[in-house]
């Protein structure tokens, strides 16, 4: 039995996202720049495929620019702001300690190149204070880029809040929903968002296509240059497949988010209260009820969590760690460590994150295997503990 809890780092490719994607790549091969029958088929997919994606944002489909993945959306969006904010003087950056990679080393680089940043710290749940980001704004701000959901921790911030804050001193907010987009609902009017980046492989699309939606008025310094694809905002002739799988997962996503959400979360809180009842000292980690549906993570004190994440594998469960190794050094999660988390609690954290094959059986065998894993974990640990005393 082999069982896929690390949704949050991918998604299985929905067997009917699949079959479209197929017929699309057999049977559609023209480039919709093309004027001709076959060019004009392709952007016929496209433009469909672009309605789909704007159905499940609340946008309108003019607005979403189709990309690479969410590592490009962000990009694109921080990128492409800040080089256009640079113009009228906007030079001041405003992101959180615990966002994605994607956005983190995108302003850093740009601080590199004379961007002032601010990187605002989180509560011990998880959770930006909109006051700190009050105080943070200034006249030179341009951007705000906060996470919607964590990957790590799933913890939801109140982006309206903190977009209407940046608003107020004039300044753009982007949002990466890569985590929330296909799990809860999404409406980037609510969200007050000026940018939102999204990605197909976390919502049962192929990889290599996502998504970024730009409110319409706001400009954006484009990343890739060529071509007049995507209204001039991204050079380079379409992904046809991957549009029409992103299109279709959306649409699809859709169709079942509200009745798939409280699935995820009831199987979810089963898991967690399984472990935390059947296996003594864990805890979890970040803000309990405002996360997405699909993720916990847990740490288990006195166990190394890669220890655990291959004991896991072994026994045919796949999670991941809170932590990323780097280099061949076991770093803690940056992002449990900004919450406060003590270096040996982030270093004993396991994420699980649900999707949508997931069953209360596989559940039940997960929260039966971990107790004895754990405990044979943790009496090597001890014995290598006192061997090396
Ligand atoms: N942002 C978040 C929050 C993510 O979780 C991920 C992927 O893990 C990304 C961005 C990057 O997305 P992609 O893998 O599509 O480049």
């Amino acid at each position: 039995m082999r069982i896929y809890l690390d949704h949050n780092a991918t998604t299985p490719v929905d067997p009917a996202v699949a079959d479209a994607v197929c017929r699309v790549v057999t049977h559609a091969f023209g480039n919709p720049s093309s004027a001709h029958a076959f060019g004009q088929q392709a952007k016929s997919i496209v433009d469909t495929a672009r309605s789909q994606v704007a159905a499940l944002l609340g946008g309108r489909p003019t607005d979403v620019v189709f990309t690479s993945g969410g590592t490009e959306s962000d990009n694109l969006a921080i990128r492409g702001a800040a080089e256009l904010l640079a113009a009228r003087d906007r030079r001041h950056l405003i992101t959180t300690g615990i966002e994605h990679e994607a956005v983190l080393h995108t302003v850093r680089s740009l601080e590199r190149l004379g961007w002032r940043t601010t990187i605002l710290g989180v509560d011990e749940r998880g959770i930006v204070d909109p006051e700190a980001l009050r105080e943070a704004l200034a006249d030179d701000t341009g951007l705000v880029s906060v996470m919607h959901a964590n990957n790590e921790i799933g913890t939801i911030q109140p982006i309206a809040e903190l977009a209407a804050l940046a608003h107020q001193r004039g300044a753009l907010f982007h949002t990466d929903a890569v985590q929330t987009v296909g799990k809860i609902p999404v409406d980037v009017a609510s969200l007050e968002t000026d940018l939102l980046s999204l990605s197909g492989h976390k919502l049962n699309a192929p990889k290599g296509i996502g998504a970024l939606w730009i409110k319409r008025g706001v400009r954006l310094g484009p990343q890739l240059t060529g071509g007049r694809h995507e209204r001039g905002r991204r050079a380079g002739t379409e992904n046809v497949p991957g549009c029409v799988g992103l299109g279709l997962a959306c649409e699809r996503a859709a169709a079942k988010l509200a009745t798939e959400a409280t699935r995820l979360a009831d199987l979810r809180d089963r898991l967690e209260g399984g472990i935390l009842a059947r296996v003594s000292r864990t805890a979890v980690n970040g803000e309990p009820t405002t996360r997405v549906p699909n993720t916990t993570n847990i740490s288990f004190d006195g166990v190394e969590a890669e220890s655990l994440l291959i004991a896991l594998d072994l026994d045919g469960v796949a999670v991941s760690t809170g932590s990323a190794c780097s280099s061949g050094t076991l770093e803690p999660s940056h992002v449990l460590r900004a919450m406060g988390l003590s270096p040996h609690r982030a270093q004993n954290a396991i994420r699980f994150s649900l999707g949508a094959g997931n069953t209360a059986e596989e559940i039940d065998h997960v929260v039966g295997l971990l107790p004895a894993i754990v405990e044979k974990l943790r009496a090597l640990t001890h014995a290598g503990t006192r061997t090396s005393a």
